[in-house]
């Protein structure tokens, strides 16, 4: 096992690997810009080092600051955490040519799921169902466009193959409007992403966003962990997470999961991966990969047991698999809510000094947060100021449970989305369960204020 691990990574995620790293008997060294120096891992961090300043250009999405932090320090392995460098697939292959193991997919496996294109298609070769559509890349050629958008059927959706985050895409419902579509969204994600590909999938109108949460090691062992319901989003972005996903039958999720596992095998994949899907009338449609730990893993964490960075570190570092397909048990339902330092309707950042941070506890509460009482929110990051996340014996428990903890939680000086949260917790339609993708837009719609 590892002696020493660099966390190249900030916020509440650099608290979750530090404290994987603390039970496991292993160091971690933090690092952290400017505007991190007071961050709670930082404080409590056996190592830290400083690697430039709040501009994310130069600290945490500098790769030769980060490996020379992981030399001056003698670490063995890098843990990117999510967002940032973490699906860089030249970052992972710098780590590894510098001596260091990274701690997720091999840098070939990153860059085939990087791009949505070329991961669409190593998933329809490893027999995994995707959403209908162009095949690959769209050309220039409006003559071809519109016969593909006829044959995939409208409304369709344009996406930028570099696309993430929720940005980078464009729906469209006639034919008058598509080749424009496709000529702004292609000069869009090349100034945002560095790359104009662009390809086009069927718009599905009221699907739900389902996940299937993989665990691999480098002995082509591989297991999923059930599925997650993602369905809450604003703007293609996540802002609750459940699982189980309620009311889909297990055979499927059973089906689903092998096919991910399969597909695992066959591109010789390791470490912790997401297959995110849309699921419409009882069917799964692929949608793209992520090769790295997720915000919402906590969920699937408390409904398996199964410590999910724990187990990163360990196949990373050459270890199999701890437990078969067999072993693994769903128990429970879990919810997270993300915490965002935002205005609660408005959505405008909010950063600033907390002057109270109170977090919830009690049974089957768990909270992740790097901030505490007189933590100053940089305004230079994420929004996301932690992430509180229940368990109960079944779905009515855990909203319960929320319920309270949003209740308890008291957090001052700053704008949260706690209110909001609050009040979806006592959502008709949400209590019901199975809301679809557009159901947060719309019922923020219906309550603006
Ligand atoms: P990103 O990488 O930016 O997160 P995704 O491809 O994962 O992009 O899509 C994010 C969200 O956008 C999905 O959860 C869904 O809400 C919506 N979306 C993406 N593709 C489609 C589609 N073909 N039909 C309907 N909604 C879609």
């Amino acid at each position: 096992m590892f002696k020493k691990i660099l966390v190249a990574n900030r916020g509440e995620i650099a608290l979750r690997i530090q404290r994987a790293c603390r039970e496991m008997g292993i160091k971690a060294v933090m690092v952290y810009s400017e505007a991190d120096r007071d961050a709670k891992y930082v404080k409590l961090a056996d190592e830290a080092v400083c690697i430039g300043p709040a501009s994310s250009a130069l600290s945490y999405l500098n790769m030769p600051a980060l490996i020379s932090a992981a030399e001056v320090t003698d670490a063995e392995a890098i843990h990117p955490g999510y967002g940032f460098l973490s699906e860089n697939a030249d970052f992972a292959e710098r780590v590894e040519k510098s001596g260091f193991q990274f701690i997720g997919p091999t840098p070939e496996n990153i860059r085939t799921m990087g791009d949505k294109v070329s991961a669409k298609q190593a998933m329809i070769k490893a027999g995994v169902p995707c959403v209908p559509g162009s095949e690959g890349e769209l050309p220039d050629d409006p003559v071809i466009i519109r016969r593909t958008a006829k044959a995939v059927g409208y409304p369709v959706i344009i996406k930028a193959a570099g696309g993430g985050g929720g940005r980078g895409m464009r729906v469209v419902h006639t034919e008058a409007a598509l080749v424009n579509a496709v000529q702004m969204t292609k000069a869009e994600a090349l100034a945002a992403f560095g790359n104009g590909a662009v390809y086009m999938e069927k718009y599905l109108q009221n699907p739900r966003h389902i996940e299937i949460q993989i665990l691999a090691d480098k002995f082509k062992n591989a297991v999923y962990l059930g599925e997650r319901d993602c369905s809450m989003q604003r703007r293609h972005q996540k802002v609750l997470e459940e699982a189980p996903a309620p009311g889909i039958p297990r055979k499927l999720i059973e089906r689903i999961g092998e096919r991910c596992v399969a597909a695992c095998k066959k591109i010789g994949y390791r470490g912790a991966g997401t297959f995110e899907f849309l699921y419409e009338n009882g069917e799964f449609y692929f949608i793209e990969m992520n090769t790295r730990v997720q915000v919402e893993h906590p969920v699937t964490e408390m409904i398996t047991g199964i410590d999910i960075v724990r187990t990163q570190i360990m196949v990373a570092a050459g270890e199999k698999l701890p437990f078969a397909q067999r072993q693994i048990e769903i128990r429970g339902h879990a919810i997270e809510c993300r915490v965002n330092a935002e205005d609660p309707y408005k959505f405008t950042p909010s950063p600033g000094r907390i002057t109270m941070w109170h977090p919830p506890g009690g049974p089957g509460v768990r909270v992740d947060s790097h901030v505490y009482t007189n933590y100053y929110v940089p305004p230079n990051y994420d929004s996301m100021v932690g992430k509180i996340i229940v368990h109960g014996d079944t779905r009515e428990q855990a909203l319960a449970r929320m319920r309270t903890a949003l209740l308890e939680t008291v957090v001052e000086g700053i704008n949260t989305n706690i209110p909001l949260h609050r009040e979806l917790m006592v959502d008709a339609k949400f209590m019901a369960g199975a809301t679809n993708i557009h159901y947060l837009e719309e019922w923020l719609s219906q309550h603006k204020r």
